[in-house]
């Protein structure tokens, strides 16, 4: 079995899920007493949260590349970081360590494919749904993407760092969020990306009809499955 090399923190409240996720689908994929091998490094989320702020991408990408280094040396054999948004800085991260990143929109991609989902509604932090790190790698997929208007990518956006980020659900916000995933159906999405891996913890499955795709399911799953598999 491969040693996950998370990095987490960002928030700590969705990196318990991750953490829960990964080892629910080794024991499964492998039954007993098996769980996952898997060193956390866990950040405090408020200096990255400053960087991006700030626009400090740089200095943030030192951090978690320092923080990825440290997981290499410590014997990780591959990389997760345990948010969308501080993706951006991935190529930085990867031009540091010989490891590979275990990208969430690369594999949050495959998995829309997989069905057959051709136009998705993008929910995420402001940083994900307006910068093109992000939606590039799910339209050279070939994947058409619904993005809520500025006052809306605004309210979501608040909601996840001064709610979802500090363990608070509200129902004023879910309804907010329901509000917004309709207005995406009626532009025509045929499915809902939750791309920020705390949104699960508002939205589920079952609160909409459309097809909802969590990227911190779809994640930790492939985390489990690239340990577990050759
Ligand atoms: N966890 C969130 C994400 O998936 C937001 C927190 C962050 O900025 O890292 O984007």
């Amino acid at each position: 079995m491969k040693t996950i090399g998370l990095i987490g923190g960002m928030s700590w409240e969705s990196t318990m899920v991750y953490y829960q996720l990964i080892n629910e689908v080794v024991k499964n994929q492998l039954g007993g007493l098996h769980s996952a091998k898997l060193l956390l490094y866990s950040v405090d989320f408020y200096e990255i949260e400053q960087c991006q702020v700030k626009g400090e991408w740089d200095k943030a990408a030192d951090i978690l590349s320092a923080v990825a280094q440290n997981l290499e040396k410590a014997g990780a054999d591959f990389i997760v970081i345990c948010t969308n948004t501080m993706h951006k800085v991935v190529p930085q991260i990867q031009g540091r360590i010989k490891i590979p990143v275990l990208h969430i929109a690369e594999a949050t991609a495959e998995e829309l494919k997989a069905h057959n989902i051709v136009k998705v509604g993008l929910l995420g932090t402001k940083y994900t749904m307006t910068q093109e790190f992000y939606k590039e790698k799910l339209m050279s997929e070939g994947i058409e993407l619904v993005i809520p208007n500025d006052d809306d990518i605004e309210r979501i956006n608040d909601v996840i760092y001064h709610e979802l980020c500090l363990g608070i659900i509200s129902d004023q916000s879910k309804q907010e969020y329901l509000r917004i995933i309709n207005q995406m159906a009626k532009k025509g999405a045929d499915g809902i990306l939750l791309a920020c891996t705390e949104i699960g913890m508002l939205i589920k499955q079952e609160d909409t009809s459309l097809p909802v795709f969590d990227t911190t399911q779809i994640h930790a799953r492939r985390a489990a499955l690239f340990a577990i598999n050759d």
